[in-house]
């Protein structure tokens, strides 16, 4: 094989168009990767719109991928042609920046994201650093390992880095891409589990993925709903909405933390009074390293947590990504390219 399929968009808001490209060569401290899988997460609309800076056109996104290496650039170690491995958001980090020299590379100022930084998943092939790889279990097809690169990660690395111990009340603030996973692994996790959506139909869900309470946002007031369970410990925050945050922030338990996963430009409306009583915390978490996302497939494999996914394939990637917009996907769109 000399070339491949891609799912590119020409220019900033244009369509996605499948094309041959040449078959890239990677270079020392790199792998190719033949893409079995690839999930449509909400950033790549932004990507797609050219929302972030230095976003290159023609592009091709994707940062959930799942594949098998195909070749080794120059001085790799480590890894070899056909084993099974992932990339998500986190595409590899510099090294010299100084929360690199931390260790602290999920915050690398020069983070490399695939589909940002150079050519994604939404594609047959692929070239990324070995520093973005991570094994995928046996257990996991790539279609199911794909979302776990940033929607999983994002989910299980904020709950295992928070306050929140086993047998804590934590409630989950959303059911989409990300929220779905985040109830199944505070179940998993032995954490009293809420979760808050709008509407009473998604009640049978939350339950069925492992949440012993739920709370409908649109018939109760949260805040009132945690309190009188005990409040909260931990709110995870997945849902992109601002004002739902900050109706949960009266819900934490005192030492609670509301964690922000969903991305929104919109203002958080907390008093300092709300923080102050009751030593509260808001604090962001991104998404993880990629031993974060090997450990997040791991704990995924032998936990039974898995994603809820529709697939299509790579040459439908127009209209996969306007289902993910459109809000109706359950939970997380995968594009496959039958590699
Ligand atoms: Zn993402
Ligand atoms: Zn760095």
């Amino acid at each position: 094989m000399t070339s491949m399929r891609v799912a590119q968009v020409s220019s900033p808001g244009g369509k996605f168009e499948i094309v041959e490209r040449e078959l890239p060569q990677p270079g020392p401290g790199h792998v190719r990767i033949t893409v079995e899988a690839c999930g449509i997460c909400h950033t790549d609309a932004a990507f797609v719109h050219d929302a972030f800076p230095g976003v290159g056109f023609p592009l091709v996104t994707g940062h959930e991928v799942a594949g098998r290496i195909d070749a080794l650039g120059e001085g790799v170690t480590g890894w070899q042609a056909g084993d099974r491995v992932a990339v998500g958001w986190f595409g590899g980090h510099c090294g010299h920046c100084r929360p690199c020299r931390e260790g602290h590379f999920i915050d690398c100022a020069n983070l490399q994201v695939p589909g940002w930084a150079y050519p994604g998943g939404f594609a047959e092939a692929m070239v990324a650093p070995v520093s973005a790889l991570a094994r995928i279990p046996d257990e996991l097809s790539a279609a199911e390992a794909a979302p776990l690169g940033c929607a999983g990660v994002t989910t299980f690395n904020a709950l295992r880095h928070s306050a929140a111990r086993p047998g804590d009340l934590v409630a989950v603030l959303g059911l989409g891409g990300l929220g779905h996973l985040g109830v199944q692994y505070a179940a998993a996790l032995g954490l009293d589990t809420v979760a808050i959506a709008r509407g009473a139909d998604k009640k049978d869900l939350a339950h069925k993925l492992g949440a012993r309470h739920y709370i409908d946002s649109t018939a109760t007031d949260v805040a009132e709903a945690l309190q009188a369970l005990g409040g909260a410990k931990v709110v995870l925050a997945t849902a992109a909405s601002s004002a739902a945050m900050t109706a949960t922030v009266d819900g934490l338990a005192h030492r609670g933390e509301l964690v922000v996963i969903g991305a929104t430009p919109e203002p958080l409306a907390i008093s300092p009074l709300q923080l102050i009583m009751g030593s509260r915390t808001v604090h962001g978490h991104p998404s993880g390293t990629s031993q974060d996302v090997q450990e997040t497939m791991a704990f995924t494999a032998l936990s039974g947590v898995r994603p809820m996914i529709e697939t299509m394939p790579l040459e439908e990637a127009g209209a996969a990504f306007e289902r993910m917009l459109s809000g109706d996907a359950r939970f997380r769109m995968v594009l496959t390219t039958g590699k």
